[in-house]
């Protein structure tokens, strides 16, 4: 007989998940209460991206000139809406096709364990019992509210309200300074809204390499918006066209929408963790270990309720790997689950990426690494493009010439890390690289300039 596998959650993790181990002979299940795709698809990176990318359209219009055309632009938020509704319509049809092609039986409902082999769903229909082999939890997470924030819909906002509301913001507040605060910090900006971030640190994006972090400050000023650093918001109010924000250090501040980026919480709740004896951490994560095992062995955890890296593309990799791992395929199956090694990038102008080790934790750490940074001034493909700012950096291992991590910024910086992320991960040299062919002119060539 089939293994029979059940999935809570169809977003990246348990959609991936479900293919696979279908196409590899899984009988599989998989249950679904909201969009198949999940939050990726409907809240997150895509509607997010559709609109830094229109943001973006905005501000390439206000160069034209510079590239000897005469174009304006403004801005149809009507039009904006629809276009993201149509893609998310588009991407969970294609998910949900690919699905059914494979055999996967979905059930629109609520996923609930009810015991360590057995799953409800809970459907308009009423309720469906499940009997598994193996159980995927992959429930994804929600943005975190703190309780001294009543959140409206209607100028008080999560990013969940934000794919854009009715008007473009007078003057959005975003509170918050990771990469989900300085993506819509951008997109805003780009969008025409006045911006203040407020950052609780004295850097936007606390963890990430100064240099890199700096190179966006200095862009987010260059566009007006307003950092009020140090600060921590600890209150909000509005009356019928403004919010009001106290801040710790007694500062105030005022805009006509607040956005709240504060981080997430996992969707662990009434999942009957406790029925089934699976083991869920203080925050409320179910953890796993490198095969996304729980404490039971046959009830997996993926995606942003297992408490890894929160990226679509890690949740994805995690869905693949239980799959290949309830099927028996263990030589395959944690081959490329290192999640230090996964590339990450931010949607700002100018974009930015990037992969493996960090140079100042490196540095701090006392390990000998080998830098070299090349500015993309000096590649002809920026020049030709007319947007020369940002860098490629390599950081690679002096004794072996092993490639062990980089970061870019600048224009395509999510596509150019997957350069470095290949290498990274699979132990390549700097002087492979250096000896690729590359495209001529091509912004790809500043990482073989990096590589040398
Ligand atoms: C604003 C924003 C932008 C982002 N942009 C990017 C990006 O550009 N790139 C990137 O890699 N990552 C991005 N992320 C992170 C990414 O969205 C998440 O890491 C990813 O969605 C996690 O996938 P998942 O499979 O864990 O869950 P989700 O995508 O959250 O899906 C979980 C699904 O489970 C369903 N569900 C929950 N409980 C139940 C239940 N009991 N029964 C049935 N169904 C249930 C939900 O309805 C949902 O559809 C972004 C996040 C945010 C907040």
């Amino acid at each position: 007989m089939a293994v029979r596998l059940v999935i809570i959650g169809g977003g990246p993790a348990g959609n991936t998940a479900a293919t696979v181990a279908a196409s590899i002979g899984a009988d599989v299940t998989m249950i679904e209460r909201d969009i198949v795709g999940g939050a990726a698809h409907l809240w997150d990176c895509i509607p997010s991206k559709a609109m830094v990318a229109t943001g973006n359209e905005l501000t390439e219009l206000a160069l034209a000139k510079t590239m000897g055309l005469e174009a304006s632009g403004r801005l149809d938020v009507h039009a904006l809406r629809e276009r993201i509704s149509g893609m998310e319509a588009k991407l969970s049809g294609g998910v949900t096709s690919l699905l059914e092609s494979q055999g996967v039986r979905l059930i629109r409902g609520t996923g609930r364990l009810t015991g360590a082999y057995t799953v409800a769903a809970d459907t308009d229909e009423g309720t469906i019992d499940l009997e598994a082999d193996a159980i995927l939890l992959s429930t994804g997470s929600r943005p975190r509210v703190p309780d001294w924030v009543a959140v409206d819909g209607e100028r008080i906002l999560t990013t969940r309200q934000a794919y854009p509301p009715p008007e473009i913001p007078d003057h959005l507040v975003v509170i918050g300074s990771g990469v989900t605060g300085v993506e819509f910090t951008h997109m805003f900006s780009a969008l025409g809204a006045k911006v203040t971030l407020i950052v609780s640190r004295q850097q936007v994006l606390p963890y990430k390499d100064p240099e890199v972090a700096a190179t966006l400050e200095d862009e987010f000023l260059r566009r007006g918006v307003k950092l009020l650093k140090g600060a921590r918001a600890i209150s909000m109010g509005r009356d019928s066209d403004k919010v009001f924000i106290a801040c710790d250090d007694g500062r105030a501040v005022d805009g006509s929408h607040a956005l709240l980026c504060i981080g997430s919480l996992p969707n662990s709740e009434g999942l009957g963790c406790a029925e089934a004896g699976v083991d869920v951490d203080e925050h409320g994560y179910i953890p796993g270990n490198r095969h996304c095992q729980t404490n039971l062995p046959h009830i997996y955890s993926a995606g942003d309720v297992s408490g890894r890296l929160p990226l679509s593309s890690v949740a994805a990799m995690q869905g693949r790997k239980i799959a290949e791992h309830v099927m028996g395929l263990t030589a395959r199956a944690h081959r490329h689950l290192d999640y230090d090694k996964a590339a990450q990038a931010i949607f700002t102008d100018p974009e930015i990426a990037e992969v493996g080790v960090a140079e100042a934790e490196a540095f701090a750490a006392g390990r000998k690494l080998r830098v070299t940074k090349v500015p993309f001034s000096a590649n002809p493909k920026a020049l030709i493009n007319g947007d020369t700012r940002g860098f490629v950096k390599i950081l690679s291992d002096p004794a072996t010439g092993v490639v062990l991590g980089g970061a870019i910024v600048g224009r395509n910086a999510a596509e150019l890390i997957s350069v470095i992320a290949v290498a990274v991960t699979n132990h390549l040299k700097v002087v492979d690289i250096v000896d690729s062919l590359l495209v001529h002119p091509a912004l790809a060539e500043s990482l073989a300039d990096a590589a040398s």
